[in-house]
């Protein structure tokens, strides 16, 4: 009897040594940073470094590229007064690729929004509606293509401000896909708040599931099977505020207005290889609406997107279409097609 409760106690150890054998190690990191809560669940040898890693990475683009932090790089070119700022190798370059992706999306994704982001009271939760007047004025400064990036000297107009708020958290996904690759990880899911990267697949070697929020609250839209990607979303219904006459404002504005974007897009679902590119795209398809962004993704390569209309209707791109399963089966979808 004793010999036997032995041997099974022996066959648990054996069992127990042998699924850790296989199971890959697993870390999750949970923090916030920029202005959101983020979370990277990392697997394989090394996980918990490379988890930490990807929190501290994180942290030190927000240092740098922090609209409010009075620290950053970009603090200091907002407040030159025209004046050219030497500013940060990293930053120039990032800089330069979002002013290509200004002029690819005709301004639809403008990075010298910011005095009008401000205006609405996104920046700090002091919520107002500005005058015509005050919008009239404030996109006189907003303007990208006066932007200079030159040897790493950046120069805006006067009165111009910069606000990567639509594109640092796409940039910090490649910057931490490349991160883990350094450190030999082929497999993590990084939620950077509404931009998922996903570095290889699942350990099992299956794709990733990612929800697609509903914009109209409760349940998910859909579900994308995918891989070594990222999926990025932009809808209104993410800040927000209801005014005295019960018009809504959110905070993704249009540039060619100063209000909010309301081009019959309730949220843009961008998917691509690069978090930078997709969080650029959903940012403006979101703003351009459904007929100019299919448009745009004609004439493009390297993103699909998954669109859910303010009448709660779906387009998704054709070559995004068979990784998508909508939640409601009845749900009215068109696929865009070359
Ligand atoms: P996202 O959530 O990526 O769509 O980015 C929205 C954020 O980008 C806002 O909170 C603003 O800081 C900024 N933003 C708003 N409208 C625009 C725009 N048209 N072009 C560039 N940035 C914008
Ligand atoms: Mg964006």
């Amino acid at each position: 009897m004793e010999k036997r409760r032995i041997a099974c106690f022996l066959a648990a150890i054996c069992a127990a040594a042998l699924l850790c054998a296989c199971a890959p190690q697993k870390a999750e990191e949970t923090f916030l940073a920029m202005d959101t809560v983020m979370s990277v669940t990392v697997y394989g040898e090394n996980a918990q470094e490379a988890a930490s890693a990807c929190r501290a990475e994180t942290e030190r683009l927000e240092a740098l590229l922090s609209v409010t932090d009075e620290q950053s790089a970009v603090y200091a070119i907002n407040h030159a007064e025209g004046q050219p700022t030497e500013t940060d190798g990293e930053l120039a370059r990032l800089l330069s690729r979002v002013l290509e992706l200004c002029g690819r999306t005709e301004g639809a994704l403008d990075v010298t929004i910011y005095p009008a982001v401000r205006a609405w009271g996104f920046t700090d939760g002091e919520y107002r509606v500005p005058s015509e007047a005050e919008l009239a004025e404030l996109l006189t400064r907003v303007d990208y293509s006066a932007v200079s990036v030159r040897d790493g000297t950046v120069t805006l107009p006067a009165g111009a401000e910069l606000d990567l708020g639509s594109t640092a958290k796409g940039y910090a996904g490649d910057r931490l896909a490349e991160l883990l690759s350094g450190m030999g990880i082929e497999s993590a899911i990084l939620d950077l708040g509404h931009n998922i990267q996903l570095i290889g697949t699942k350990p099992d070697g299956s794709s990733w599931v990612i929800a697609v929020q509903s914009p109209f609250g409760g349940d998910y839209a859909g579900t994308l099977s995918v891989s070594s990607c990222a999926v990025v979303t932009s809808g209104g219904y993410e800040r927000f505020f209801t005014d005295e006459n019960g018009c809504v404002h959110h905070h993704i504005i249009d540039p060619a207005t100063g209000h909010s974007a309301d081009s019959g897009i309730a949220s843009a679902t961008i998917i691509g290889k690069s978090g930078l590119v997709c969080d650029a795209l959903s940012t403006a398809v979101y703003v351009m609406g459904a007929e100019r962004a299919a448009e745009l993704w004609r004439a493009s390569d390297d993103f699909e997107m998954v669109l859910i209309l303010s009448d709660g209707s779906l387009a998704v791109t054709e070559g995004i279409a068979p990784a998508f399963t909508p939640a409601d089966e009845n749900a009215e979808i068109t696929v865009v097609t070359r």
